[in-house]
């Protein structure tokens, strides 16, 4: 997962270098790249569905979290429309900061 996402992030940097430069970027060393990114992603272990193949949604917001398939469109508890998936790895960083 880590490395997949890292893979991915470099490969974001060199498309903007490459928009920024001018120079270009081969679309057929992206398909490629993004395969095997992709190859990683499903052979990852971190998500981990809940019973029934639902996914657990925690709201930017407050907290709460929901189960189901998809995403919901408003955060039951505060109304907020912000969610990530709470069975993945949390992508952002804390920072140090409090
Ligand atoms: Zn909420």
């Amino acid at each position: 997962m880590k490395e997949a996402l890292e893979r991915l992030d470099a490969l974001m940097n060199r498309l903007v270098e490459a928009d920024q430069t001018g120079a270009g970027i081969e679309p057929l060393h992206v398909a490629s790249e993004l395969g095997q990114i992709r190859q990683l992603l499903a052979e990852s272990p971190a998500v981990i569905p809940a019973k029934g193949g639902q996914k657990h949604f925690r709201c930017e917001a407050c907290g709460t979290v929901v189960h189901g398939t998809d995403a919901p469109s408003r955060c039951p508890t505060c109304g907020g429309t912000k969610f990530f998936a709470a069975d993945i790895e949390q992508p952002f960083v804390e920072s140090g900061a409090g």
